[in-house]
């Protein structure tokens, strides 16, 4: 079996069971499936891939190391949002030729380092922008490639902090001024214009949103090249859909038709931008229940994963299923599935039919692959959740466990503190 699924009542990931995971690694942990990813690249590549086609994985959805080098392997190309990413993708073995670079405000340092890298591929998102990777091209002498970010104005995606693609976000740049700045791109002799890039959103389950956006942009680059601009190529983004009711995903094959219906009989090469797709059924974040407390007519279900380690929920008011990992009796009663971090808002799920469990019981939350490790936080100075990878049956560690003494040794106490008189202590 691929992934997560029950046997004999518990729940296991390719063959190893969850509880024998808790007892080596300790809780709360990340628990993802390298086949499971693998899977889940093979599966749009399947659909998607033949020459002149790319497949960049968003690297922010999950940048581990380890998941980065897996993906290498598999032969896709990244994107990135931040020079960090940059390292990180270079330190799995990506060459910079394999590299997009994203994102609405990319530094001049950031800029400066990528493009002397020989990075792929630029994709600006603004008239500034694009003015100072011109400015940056003539101070090193290195011509990079650029493609510009279009905002269509569709707004599409599963939740409001989620969603790029309207007019009245920071994304991109709207219609009207493409053409001028295309122009602008194409006549410095600095930087190769090399297309145009959408991303519309994140969660998106509704290909319409993303036919109306790619239309957008075909219509576009067409103008572009009547006008007898070189337009080599269109980055359609990311943002492809997994339901966290039941771990499906968008349906790709007619993803893949609608790719077809947009671009086909053309000769654009094309890239998509998977990020969420690739990883977030992959992993689980595996959490211990601290203590059940009974409320009148609701059930806490206190357990040692808190905000800090998955705020999605918190933040993006998402859904994830959540599953105890043994055979346990029913319960009646709905749970809160709430951490120990001392706000209202630290849930990880609400009013969910759960099992009769007690403390030391083991929970997981489920599809917690995507936007989670790399969101963790020190928050309430609780030490980051570690990572574990199955691998052939497997399991390994792909973080060092943090402790509470690197919390501690990455602050400063100046020695002008001390200007401070002390006071004797209160009673
Ligand atoms: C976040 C992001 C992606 C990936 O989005 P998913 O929903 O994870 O597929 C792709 N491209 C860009 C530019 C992004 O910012």
């Amino acid at each position: 079996m691929t992934g997560f699924y029950r046997d004999q009542g518990q729940l296991c990931v390719d063959g190893v069971s969850l509880t024998d995971i808790a007892s080596t690694f300790g809780t709360p942990c990340y628990v993802y499936s390298a086949a499971k990813m693998a899977a889940s690249y093979q599966a749009i590549a399947e659909v998607f891939l033949s020459p002149g086609r790319r497949i960049h994985y968003a690297m922010k959805a999950n940048a581990n190391l380890a998941v980065l080098k897996l993906f290498q392997r598999l032969g896709a190309h990244v994107d990135l949002v931040s020079i960090g990413e940059y390292h990180r993708a270079l330190a799995a073995g990506f060459t910079p030729d394999q590299m997009v670079f994203s994102g609405v405000g990319k530094t001049g340092d950031e800029l400066r380092e990528a493009i002397i890298g020989g990075i792929g591929q630029i994709n600006a998102e603004s008239a500034a922008e694009v003015d100072h990777i011109i400015a940056l091209a003539k101070e090193t002498g290195v011509m990079p490639s650029v493609a510009l970010r279009i905002n269509p104005d569709v707004a599409a995606g599963g939740h409001a902090k989620i969603s790029t693609g309207g007019s009245d976000t920071k994304f991109g740049i709207p219609g009207t001024e493409a053409e001028a700045i295309y122009r602008r791109m194409t006549d410095s002799q600095v930087i190769r214009a090399s297309g145009l890039a959408v991303h519309i959103g994140s969660q998106i389950m509704n290909l319409n949103a993303f036919a109306t956006a790619w239309q957008y942009m075909r219509d576009l680059a067409d103008r572009l090249r009547s006008q007898g601009y070189l337009v080599p190529s269109l980055d359609l983004g990311g943002g492809i859909g997994v339901d966290y009711s039941d771990g499906s995903t968008a349906d790709l094959a007619a993803f893949a038709d609608t790719v077809e219906t947009v671009f086909g009989g053309s000769d654009y090469h094309l890239a998509i931008e998977p990020g969420r797709l690739l990883v977030a059924e992959a992993g689980c974040l595996l959490t211990r229940v601290i203590y059940v407390k009974d409320g009148e007519d609701k059930r806490f279900i206190i357990v040692d994963g808190a905000m800090n380690d998955l705020i999605r929920p918190t933040l993006y008011e998402s859904f994830h299923r959540i599953e105890a990992v043994g055979d346990h009796p029913a319960h009646s009663i709905p749970a809160d599935i709430v951490g120990p971090v001392c706000e209202t808002g630290d849930y990880l799920g609400l009013g969910r039919e759960m099992p009769s469990l007690k403390t030391g019981d083991l929970v997981a939350v489920m599809s917690a692959g995507a936007y989670g490790a790399v969101m963790r936080s020190n928050y309430n100075s609780r030490p980051l959740a570690s990572e574990v990878m199955v691998i052939n049956g497997t399991p390994h560690r792909i973080s060092k466990p943090q402790q509470i003494s690197d919390l501690l040794a990455a602050d400063i106490i100046p020695s002008a503190i001390a200007d401070f008189p002390a006071s004797a202590p209160q009673e």
